[in-house]
């Protein structure tokens, strides 16, 4: 399995492909998402780079968490995650997704996404502008290009530990144990 997994990284052609066509489900866990519509919209035009928007898990290639996150939304954004096909991508948006942020001491928000999901590339800033997202978007193009951005496959790959991290903190565990 690991074997095709690394043929799909590894695909010039593909990732040259994957990188112009990046469809985005922002998920709006926290104050951050008040800077995807101007960063999506004509004033910076994040379009221009091939990253639009996506209503549905399905179609998504890129899975945008803008900020710090409940741990009632964290079930959500899992079950989100494993409903996207492969090659998927995460960013994490704001220091809320690095190291808890100004939430830091809550007890009801999880200090860093990458615990619980794989996140390909973090924008810092609280919150970050539309060009540091841009910024951040354009990193995440140069790392499919180079077939680094593989996430998805160390998900797949170390699924029992992300599992433990996860049930650790969610304890009304009513999911599937695999969603995809
Ligand atoms: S990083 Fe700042 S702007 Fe973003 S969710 Fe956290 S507190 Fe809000």
């Amino acid at each position: 399995m690991n074997d095709d997994l690394d043929r799909q990284n590894n695909n010039i052609i593909a990732n040259w492909a994957r990188k112009h066509s990046l469809w985005v489900l922002a998920y709006g866990t926290g104050c951050g998402a008040i800077e995807v519509p101007p960063t999506m919209t004509s004033r910076y035009d994040a379009e221009r780079f091939g990253i639009t928007g996506m209503a549905t898990p399905r179609q998504a290639d890129v899975l945008l968490i803008t900020g710090y996150l409940a741990i009632k939304t964290l079930k959500r954004v899992i079950r989100t995650y494993e409903q996207m096909q492969a090659p998927k991508y995460v960013i994490g948006f704001g220091s809320c997704t690095i190291n808890g942020g100004m939430y830091w001491d809550s007890y009801n928000t999880i200090k860093r996404l990458d615990d619980y999901i794989p996140v390909d590339i973090f924008i810092n800033g609280c919150m970050p502008r539309p060009e540091g997202v841009i910024d951040g978007f354009i990193k995440l193009q140069e790392r499919i290009a180079r077939g680094q951005a593989k996430g998805w496959q160390h998900y797949q790959e170390n699924l029992d530990w992300y599992r433990a991290n996860q049930k650790k903190v969610i304890k009304n565990w009513t999911m599937p144990d695999y969603n995809w």
